[in-house]
């Protein structure tokens, strides 16, 4: 047992709810329906079924329960690197110090403000900064600069609303200094929870050390970083522990802080230069399997938001879409420098392949066309809705009546400041049905004012 993962436990519950019953499972579904949650024996169950029906049903409900919590929403980022050297070696990454090959780069603050030019043109609203672990290149020092730098960007009416960062675990000094700076979510991955895996993915250098990354968010908590996003990279380690122990941290941040992650990430390994574990990763996770575990996350923990990056294919993201993936990074580059210096992703600079390649622009109209609503709203970081108050706003029903009609006012400040005509006319037509999905007539009376006035120049309303 490490810290609040106790992998005796884990095995024990996986070995005990093997070969579930179909009715049990299904009762079990039905009871996720009301958005309650589930055990982690109960999890354990939906992990290990393979009835077709049953999981036919788990993803239907999963649907059900994402589009009553979050309505047809997708809210929208992009990734921002700010440097890829690292003093890590983590067996999967390209950023790792043995890579010989990769064309290192940490970003200057010139460099940086480019970038973020580029992504306010395109109409982003929120970014995630990452960076390898290197105290040479990316100290506190140097992230705070950076995250001045990025809301300090401004280009026409344009400007970055929300920054949030992945970056290795800091002191609680530091971590101060972050919330002060005014992040979002800190967001850091376990990569895995299991021990022993760990240690051979991690063989050297800082993020050796596993139980200093496992309690990096209860130090995020006490600085005062009440935003916190967890994650796991699918792929090193049986997928059906790794989900178990998601819900265990979550359970432990949520009986230490009162509130559990703001966000789980589902990272699946992708190819990376010179990152052996990356081509032929130890427990690949099947897309059929990816999409039973997404759908299972979104039953057990029905209000946790969940982020799925353009690692993915296009086709296999808009499934998960409605499985219950809730943020969605898109146009994205996973190189240092990557928007403004080529129109192509340069691999050798990269961190991982990216599957979905797809513009900002193209993604919108793909989702849209789906019966989803692009959102570029941070109306709820920036009014305190944070922490224990987000999630107990959220249970009380109130992403309806905030978060939908606040993804149609920035919707619509898109179309006004970035779209193309052809846009324009089609994300109208996407902001007239989502209009009618708002139910509470007081709310839709003050949206359409709202709109009016975004059209008259005013920018950044929100409820
Ligand atoms: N260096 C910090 C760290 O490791 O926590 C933060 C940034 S790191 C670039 C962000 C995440 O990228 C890692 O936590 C890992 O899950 C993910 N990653 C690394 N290599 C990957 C790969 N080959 N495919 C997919 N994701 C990968
Ligand atoms: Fe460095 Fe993070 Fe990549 Fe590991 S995952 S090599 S710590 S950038």
């Amino acid at each position: 047992m490490v810290g609040f993962i106790d992998e005796k436990l884990v095995n024990n519950i996986l070995e005990e709810n093997q070969n579930p019953k179909k009715e049990d499972c299904l009762e079990i579904i039905k009871k996720a329906e009301e958005s309650k949650g589930l055990t982690l024996e109960e999890t354990a169950k939906l992990l290990q079924t393979n009835d077709q029906k049953v999981i036919q049903v788990m993803f239907k409900t999963a649907k059900k329960v994402k589009e009553r919590i979050y309505g047809t929403r997708l809210v929208l980022f992009a990734p921002v690197y700010l440097s890829n050297y690292c003093s890590n070696n983590c067996l999967y990454c390209a950023f790792r110090k043995d890579n010989r090959e990769l064309k290192r780069k940490t970003l200057t603050m010139n460099e940086l403000k480019k970038e973020i030019e580029f992504l306010i043109q395109q109409g982003q609203k929120r970014v995630l900064l990452v960076a390898g672990e290197d105290l040479r290149h990316t100290n506190i020092d140097y992230l705070e600069e950076a995250i001045k730098t990025v809301y300090s960007t401004k280009v026409g009416n344009g400007e970055i609303r929300r920054l949030n960062i992945n970056v290795a675990p800091l002191s609680l000094d530091n971590f101060i200094r972050l919330k002060n700076a005014k992040i979002g979510t800190y967001q850091l991955f376990q990569e895995t929870y299991h021990y022993e895996t760990y240690k051979k993915m991690h063989p050297q250098g800082p993020k050796a050390d596993y139980k200093k990354r496992l309690y990096a968010m209860d130090l995020a908590q006490k600085a005062g970083i009440d935003d916190v996003g967890i994650g796991v990279l699918f792929g090193l380690y049986d997928y059906k522990f790794e989900v178990l122990c998601l819900l265990l941290h979550a359970q432990h941040l949520e009986e230490e802080f009162g509130t559990g992650p703001h966000t789980i990430s589902v990272p699946r390994i992708e190819p990376a230069l010179n990152a052996p574990v990356s081509t032929n990763p130890p427990y690949p996770v099947s897309d059929q399997e990816f999409k039973k575990l997404v759908a299972i996350i979104r039953l057990a923990v029905p209000y946790t938001g969940m982020i799925l990056s353009t690692r993915e294919n296009a086709q296999l993201r808009d499934q998960l879409f409605s499985l219950g993936i809730s943020q969605i990074s898109a146009g994205s580059r996973t190189n240092p420098g990557g928007y403004s210096e080529s129109e192509k992703e340069k691999f050798d600079e990269a961190q991982f392949k990216v599957h979905d390649n797809r513009s900002l622009s193209k993604v919108i109209k793909d989702i849209s066309n789906m019966g989803f609503l692009p959102s570029f709203c941070t109306a709820c970081y920036r009014s305190g809705r944070t922490g224990d108050y987000f999630m107990q706003f959220a249970k009380s029903g109130n992403i309806q009546n905030f978060c939908h009609p606040n993804a149609i006012l920035t919707f619509k400040e898109y179309l006004l400041d970035y779209a193309d005509e052809e846009m324009k006319k089609f994300g109208e037509k996407v902001i007239q049905r989502e209009i009618q999905n708002i139910t509470n007539p007081k709310i839709k009376e003050l949206t359409i004012k709202k709109l009016k006035l975004l059209e008259d120049g005013q920018r950044d309303l929100y409820f």
